[in-house]
């Protein structure tokens, strides 16, 4: 039964407390979604599709995140489909909006220039803000402080197969910090001047990046130089390849670390969140394959998922139906046949684990 006693944020924070009996051994994680009021049909969906698949078995909770409060109607919906508890939680201004020290005249340029080249969100400001608080501040959220791990949702997402197990769980057991299911091609136009940046950043870091046990060789292309690549067209050393952030299983111990924030406010001083359209994903991408082990990041075969355009559906007809997936392993859209998915290059320069069977 709904516990809604109150519609007032306390300390910045709403809590909804969802009865929760017989649950398993849980890990001490969140499933976390930032979103936006008008975003409830597709926040629905998503967690619809993630308790059936996964957290009606566990009950963990769920955290929202908004930078404007959320309404009645959305947390009432929300806490009604969720199987844990539910926390609400209104982002501080300092964490969401453009920094002062931005140049304001340069920044419009800037989106215009993104604009008139027909970059995605090119013009956006508030999709600069969510950017950029993906990249370094969503972990410093107060909600955030007490877990060890978050799964970030995204509205109008869906998992396509039962989880073959709590992937919480399965990090924990095999000491995992960052975990995907796709990984692709980022658009050069978003990222200009980004390797620059990071290039400078490990040149004045390498204490934090150990070379021979990080995945450097999976986003770099030193590999390809000079040979025929219809896909990698990059002006850089990155080869432009990136795990997407629109699912992602992290510790936000590692994301709280001093090296992590090191590199994130390398990157930010920049200004390149702003100037161009730095992608939290990218971010997070280099970040965790400079300065974590290879073997500390760990790809989801098992899991089905879809957000739009792409999607991923195990590969293993058995697999898929003891899992009850719904999804087309030959589909178009199945990102892992396709000449953009970094996927392969993951298995070669990644961990290399193709064939483990994680099991929690
Ligand atoms: P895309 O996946 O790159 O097309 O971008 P989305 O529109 O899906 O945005 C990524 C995530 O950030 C989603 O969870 C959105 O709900 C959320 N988001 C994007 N912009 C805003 C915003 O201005 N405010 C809030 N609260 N959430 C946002
Ligand atoms: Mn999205």
């Amino acid at each position: 039964p709904l516990k809604l006693s109150t519609n007032t944020y306390n300390d910045d924070i709403l809590v909804v407390e969802n009865e929760n009996e017989n649950v398993p051994d849980r890990e001490n994680a969140t499933l976390l979604m930032l979103v936006r009021n008008f975003e409830l049909p597709g926040a629905l969906k998503s967690m619809r599709s993630l308790e059936d698949r996964f957290n009606k078995d566990y009950h963990y909770d769920w955290v929202f995140l908004n930078d404007v409060p959320f309404s009645m109607e959305f947390i009432e919906a929300t806490t009604a489909m969720a199987s844990g508890k539910t926390y609400y939680s209104l982002i501080p201004s300092k964490d969401w909006d453009r920094p002062d020290w931005i140049d304001e005249k340069k920044f419009e340029d800037r989106l215009q220039l993104l604009h008139d080249k027909g970059v995605l969100y090119g013009s956006s400001k508030s999709y600069r803000n969510m950017c950029r608080f993906n990249s370094g501040f969503f972990y410093k959220q107060k909600i955030l402080e007490s877990y060890d791990y978050y799964f970030r949702v995204e509205p109008d997402v869906e998992y396509f197969c039962d989880f073959p197990y709590d992937p919480f769980k399965v990090m924990k057991k095999n000491n995992k910090k960052y975990g995907f299911v796709i990984s692709l091609h980022e658009y050069e136009d978003t990222i200009t001047s980004l390797w620059d940046a990071v290039d400078e950043y490990i040149e004045e870091n390498s204490r934090d990046i150990d070379m021979e046990r990080n995945s450097y060789d999976f986003i770099t292309n030193s590999d390809i130089i000079g040979k025929f690549s219809p896909i990698v067209d990059s002006n850089s050393d990155y080869n432009l390849c990136h795990f997407w952030s629109n699912f992602e299983i992290g510790d936000l111990n590692f994301f709280r670390s001093e090296r992590y924030n090191r590199y994130f406010d390398f990157l930010d001083s920049k200004g390149g969140f702003y100037y161009e359209r730095w992608g939290d994903a990218p971010v997070h991408s280099i970040g965790v394959s400079l300065l974590l082990n290879r073997d500390e990041i760990i790809h989801f075969d098992e899991l089905g998922y879809y957000h739009a355009p792409f999607g991923t559906c195990p590969g293993a007809y058995y697999l898929r139906l003891q899992q009850r997936c719904q999804c087309d392993a030959h589909a178009q859209s199945n990102i892992d046949i396709s000449p953009n998915s970094c996927l392969m290059r993951w298995w070669k320069y990644g961990d290399g684990k193709r064939f483990v069977k994680y099991e929690q």
